[in-house]
């Protein structure tokens, strides 16, 4: 017995307590709901968008519509910081990628990496690429490609003001509507 009792004082000895215990004891369920929590708040459910959401913000974001060209906040903005997702907050593309498409809706030629996702759009007859926030699937507008503007890589993010915020160099966060 002697020799077994100190075998396992050795055992123990070997491993810090809390991770000796963290071996055998499941995560509280509490540790298991704040992680279901956060995994979920960035896809909600059409109420819970709604409750948060103007209504315009809602039929562009998660109905897929369309502002009216040359009526949104940020068509013509030129001011530095980063445009983020209206919806969930992450941020989607630099000003420093936005430029004057004149097409009515700001237009970027690049997004910040990762941020925007791209899909297929058979929509009105048209083969489109729409493009979606990655984080909560909120339509941000489309993208169209070689029409011959000047900018690096000659893609246009045709992006809805309404599915945008502004936050400018010091952190001010102005909100599209
Ligand atoms: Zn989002």
């Amino acid at each position: 017995m002697y020799t077994a009792s100190r075998a396992l004082y050795r055992y123990k000895a070997r491993i810090p307590a809390r991770s000796y215990l963290s071996l055998f004891t499941p995560l509280p369920s509490s540790t298991i709901l704040l992680r279901a929590m956060s995994d979920s708040s960035r896809t909600k459910s059409d109420s819970e968008w709604q409750a948060i959401l103007s209504p315009e913000q809602f039929r562009v974001l998660r109905q897929k519509g369309t502002e009216r060209p040359g009526t949104g906040k940020y068509e013509k903005t030129k001011a530095d910081g980063v445009y983020t997702c209206a919806a969930c907050e992450t941020p989607l593309y630099k000003s420093t990628t936005k430029f004057d498409s004149g097409c009515g809706w700001p237009a970027f030629f690049d997004a910040i990496p990762g941020a925007v996702s791209r899909h297929e759009d058979s929509s009105f007859g048209m083969t489109r690429i729409e493009i979606t926030c990655t984080a909560c699937g909120g339509h941000l507008g489309h993208v169209f490609k070689g029409e011959g503007f000047k900018n690096p890589i000659d893609e246009r993010h045709c992006v809805n003001s309404v599915s945008l915020n502004f936050v400018d160099e010091n952190g001010q966060v102005d909100k599209s509507s």
